[in-house]
């Protein structure tokens, strides 16, 4: 299996894109749709999809137990490419700042040109 990629700023591990299924449902509103059917086990509803079920819950009713919920994932979608949150993103930029002050993006250098111009 490979590895998941680590946050470039705190270097915890990405949080992966998960898409939620629901089943035996008529009113969920999972993301990922609800289905009629009823698989028993993770075994039984893994079948059902090439993505990996990551996340499960189960309910009971007068049938007894079943699977209610599945977080599904691609084994390849991750929330972000390259950090945790979106303050770690922030936070990774004022240390690159820190460590090159001349670092800027195309759009900062031209308006910086125009500035030194007037
Ligand atoms: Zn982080």
């Amino acid at each position: 299996m490979t590895k998941p990629p680590l946050c470039r700023y705190c270097g915890k591990a990405l949080k992966k894109k998960v898409v939620s299924v629901s089943f035996n449902s008529y009113h969920s509103r999972t993301p990922g749709g609800r289905r009629s059917d009823r698989p028993a086990s993770r075994e039984e509803a893994q079948k059902l999809f090439n993505e990996k079920i990551v996340s499960i819950k189960y309910r009971h009713d007068e049938l007894g137990r079943y699977v209610a919920e599945v977080g599904l994932w691609d084994r390849e979608s991750y929330v972000d490419k390259f950090f945790c949150k979106n303050a770690h993103a922030q936070d990774f930029a004022y240390s690159a700042l820190r460590y090159k002050p001349e670092l800027g993006t195309q759009v900062y250098f031209e308006a910086l040109e125009k500035q030194t111009a007037d």
